[in-house]
């Protein structure tokens, strides 16, 4: 039937899922012109502040590191928008792996012994069909060739949505939203929590807490994206 897909790929071409322009042969899921120009925050390479201060005071944090800025109506948006809400778990695996890639190269695989992705309520995982996260844990262990578990842990909490609460509120509202199915499996590890995006920190927060209270040893935070 490979015709068949020929022919819908004529009439319905795949687009770019950071432009929206139709991909040209051999392009998957974000064209050559996004991937070269979108925003790299490099903060793998030289500390960026603005990143690094998000935990601050919180709780210790070894590396908080973002591939993308993100801003309003950019692409890096649109490209967050398909991954959470247009079934694209491909797409989360392959900014994994194109993040994992650079870090990679700067050996940043040395930092870390075990990736895990925030997890998401089962009921939240179950309307969307997977939990971004997870994808993107998947693709970056794939560059890095470190493991990654979605098993360990889960969220117990159905936290109701955040942007209208005051930090502390926030803080609350997820506190102990998170429990660990195999404590064992995190004793003296090095962790790497993986996020979509990098905002207020606060869930990162709670699941970091939750890990560290529990006999991990260092917690890294790779996101994909950082908004201001
Ligand atoms: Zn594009």
């Amino acid at each position: 039937m490979n015709w068949l897909n020929h022919l819908v790929d004529i009439i319905y071409p795949k687009t770019c899922d950071a432009c929206g322009e139709p991909l040209l042969g051999g392009e998957k899921l974000i064209c050559t012109q996004c991937l070269v120009n979108l925003p790299r925050t490099n903060s793998h390479l030289q500390t960026d502040e603005l990143i690094e201060r998000r935990f601050w005071g919180k709780i210790t944090v070894s590396h908080t590191i973002a591939y993308l800025r993100f801003s309003k109506k950019s692409k890096v948006q649109y490209l967050l928008h398909q991954l959470k809400y247009k079934n694209k778990p491909e797409l989360g695996v392959l900014l994994g792996e194109l993040y994992g890639q650079e870090l990679k190269a700067a050996d940043f695989d040395k930092h870390i012994d075990l990736i895990i992705g925030v997890p998401l309520h089962i009921e939240k995982e179950k309307q969307r069909g997977y939990n971004q996260a997870n994808c993107i844990a998947e693709g970056l262990s794939n560059a890095l060739e470190v493991p990654y578990d979605v098993t360990i842990a889960r969220k117990v909490v159905n936290t109701e949505t955040q942007t209208k609460k005051s930090r502390f509120e926030r803080f609350m509202n997820v506190k102990d939203a998170f429990e660990l199915t195999d404590k064992e499996k995190i004793k003296g590890k090095r962790i790497a929590i993986i996020d979509d995006v990098l905002t207020t920190g606060s869930t990162i927060e709670s699941f970091a807490t939750t890990l560290l209270d529990n006999g991990c040893s260092e917690i890294s935070v790779i996101t994909i994206a950082i908004a201001d």
